[in-house]
């Protein structure tokens, strides 16, 4: 055993619960299976293009579902964190983080709106402004998961109204789970319309 090993406090892997000499939120092999997950996918949208960093599978779904479902937000700072490695490769200038909004209704149901708060710690760890006031969700109070496509689409296109702020240029749109890009090509939209320069997405996780 190392001196490092004798010296540092045990901690518990975020995931998996085994203790772990290392200082991340996760054990090596948890690590690691994260690591398999890992796709850097690009996404060429017809509005706003973007990035997908891991597969919505695994470690990486159980992870994001603790923290959307179990109220366990301290996971927020470890996506932001996780999310932090990856921008440093997009080569904009960001002036703002936005979050993609939640409906109010689910956020008041859940406590908070967990794309918020990994927007926020991303801010946080990046020097790059965050703002939640600019892109808003007015949708009613149907559950968008019960309609059909072309319901939940309508529904959709309606939903998002932002405001403008005319000292932001370049944005960076963020989201947890990316489905079929038709939410972030509406919050594209509506940025662009206010004046926005360039909008680029980037999802913590997705299946494509
Ligand atoms: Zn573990």
């Amino acid at each position: 055993m190392d001196i490092f090993k004798l010296i540092s406090p045990v901690v518990r892997c975020s995931y998996c619960g085994k203790g772990t000499y290392n200082d991340k939120y996760l054990c090596e092999n948890c690590q690691s299976d994260l690591e398999k997950l890992k796709r850097n996918v690009s996404i060429e949208g017809t509005l706003v293009k973007g990035h997908i960093i891991y597969e919505y599978n695994g470690i990486v779904k159980d992870l994001i579902i603790r923290y959307k479902y179990n109220q366990q937000r301290y996971l927020g700072k470890y996506f932001a964190k996780l999310m932090h490695d990856f921008i440093n490769d997009i080569p904009v200038d960001f002036d703002v983080i936005i979050p993609v909004p939640s409906h109010w209704k689910r956020k008041f149901e859940r406590g908070f709106n967990q794309t918020e708060i990994i927007a926020k710690e991303l801010g946080d760890l990046s020097g790059i402004t965050y703002d939640n006031k600019i892109l808003k969700r007015i949708d009613n109070s149907k559950a968008l998961k019960r309609l059909n496509r072309t319901e939940r689409e309508n529904e959709l296109e309606n939903s998002f109204v932002a405001y403008g702020n005319e000292s932001y240029k370049t944005a960076l749109l963020l989201d947890d789970i990316y489905t079929t890009g038709t939410t972030i090509n509406y919050c594209g939209k509506v940025l662009y319309e206010i004046g926005f320069d360039q909008v680029v997405f980037l999802s913590l996780s997705g299946n494509y």
